[in-house]
């Protein structure tokens, strides 16, 4: 048996730094990063996978209004992608998937 070669595994294409025309959806302001709206135990890679993101600059996303310290915001965001992903997906796919239901 030949060895197949080692692969290593790439990382996602979301990590590239932020350009001057990634502009955070909450300000306008530049530079800002993609959060994946859903996060920790596999769930970042879906939604990496189901462009469940948002760009936030760097106030908005980990500042006292961001969605890591703000909970309700947090929940906002949440209802807003599961709503986009089921107008593709359906709701049983998202719950399959995320393992919970947002809009309900
Ligand atoms: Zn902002
Ligand atoms: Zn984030």
């Amino acid at each position: 048996m030949i060895p197949k070669p080692k692969r290593r595994r790439h990382r996602p294409k979301n990590n590239a730094k932020p350009t001057i025309n990634d502009v955070c959806e909450r300000c306008g302001r530049p530079y800002a990063h993609l959060h994946e709206v859903f996060f920790g135990r596999g769930k970042r890679q879906l939604s990496i996978k189901y462009g469940l993101q948002k760009r936030l600059c760097y106030e908005h996303h980990e500042g006292a209004s961001g969605p890591h310290l703000n909970r309700e915001y947090d929940l906002q965001l949440k209802r807003e992608a599961q709503a986009k992903f089921e107008r593709v997906h359906g709701r049983a796919e998202f719950v399959r998937l995320f393992g919970r239901n947002y809009l309900e």
